[in-house]
């Protein structure tokens, strides 16, 4: 017997088309959608489509491809169900080449539901693309769940420069593991007593000379710049320190004791009291510091090697005491402060 096949599952796709647009009845059209033999008849039913419990049903399912599930979500009134359809696009469609890529930053664009945003932020793959949404993110407990816990380095300072919210910066200035935030999320603070005392646990405790010297810069109470002056190990550590340091009676201690000739200038500078003169021969002293440096006066030859000029040598030798220098060889290089 003669089945009665309807005229949009017709082999003539103009036809099928025809047929599908005359269509109203909305199960049915979902129906097409599934499960007519050409795409674009399938996409034409389902551009019929108005309502909105079957739009978002066609939209959340994932075994749909990408195409259409936007195609649907756009048609959404409930902009947060397309925003989680967008969002778990970006998520899971992890194609490598640059169409895809590109969409998937046009699918951040779109997003306005900050849970959504979250939820891409968090996890998405790029992370270019969690950039992006972070750079659209305003809720301050997920940028802070971000800036405490997030592994990259990059996305963990994009979103502490997203807090306003003070609870919050106190929360990451106290408890963040990477100092380099703490330090930028205290900037931030406004109870300046709490700033100092992570500044203080910073500059003592950090495993980063360099973020331990940035937060010895921030430091107001002297007794605190003293104290790392004072018993530092780390040299370039206690060097900023000394440059921080205002207290005279300090500095006098620390260009009497300090082992390093460079920070005992730099102290015996900062009273004003540093003073080279002559002291052996060939030698000047500061008498405030103890500090001694070289006063050799060389004759210096040049040695040019080939026909290039600049490529040779100076030699010489100090006419006082017969100290002598190759330039190549470094020797040139006795001089700088030292104590004896
Ligand atoms: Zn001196
Ligand atoms: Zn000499």
């Amino acid at each position: 017997m003669g089945l009665f096949k309807p005229a949009w599952q017709s082999k003539n796709i103009e036809k099928a088309i025809r047929a599908v647009k005359k269509i109203t009845d909305q199960t049915m059209l979902a129906e097409i959608g599934k499960t007519a033999e050409y795409g674009v008849v399938r996409f034409a039913a389902i551009e019929m489509i108005t309502d909105q419990v079957i739009l978002a049903d066609i939209a959340k399912k994932k075994h749909n491809s990408s195409h259409t599930r936007i195609m649907v979500a756009e048609k959404l009134t409930d902009k947060a169900i397309a925003d989680t359809v967008f969002a778990d696009i970006v998520i899971n469609d992890n194609s490598r080449d640059n169409t895809s890529q590109k969409k998937r930053f046009e699918l951040v664009k779109k997003l306005t539901d900050q849970l959504s945003i979250a939820n891409v932020a968090k996890n998405a793959i790029d992370i270019a693309v969690r950039e992006a949404a972070i750079h659209k993110l305003t809720d301050q407990s997920t940028l802070t769940h971000i800036t405490i816990n997030e592994q990259n380095n990059g996305l963990r300072k994009e979103a502490l420069l997203r807090i306003t919210n003070h609870i919050m910066l106190v929360d990451i200035a106290k408890n963040s593991k990477d100092d380099y935030i703490r330090i930028s999320a205290t900037q931030k603070l406004v109870d300046q007593d709490l700033a100092q005392t992570i500044y203080t646990d910073i500059a003592k405790n950090s495993r980063e000379d360099y973020l331990r010297q940035s937060a010895i810069r921030k430091l107001i109470d002297q007794s605190v710049i003293a104290d790392i002056a004072k018993h530092e190990e780390t040299e370039d550590v206690r060097y900023t320190a000394v440059d921080v340091l205002t207290s005279q009676s300090v500095l006098t201690d620390i260009i009497k004791h300090d082992k390093s000739s460079s920070i005992r200038v730099m102290a015996c500078k900062k009273l004003g009291t540093h003073s080279m003169n002559p002291y052996k021969q060939c030698r000047l002293k500061c008498d405030a510091c103890s500090v001694v440096d070289y006063d050799h006066e060389y004759a210096k030859t040049y040695h040019g090697l080939g026909s290039f000029i600049g490529h040779g040598y100076y030699s010489g030798k100090c006419t006082k005491c017969g100290h002598s220098f190759n330039e190549n060889e470094g020797s040139h290089a006795e001089g700088g402060y030292y104590i004896e």
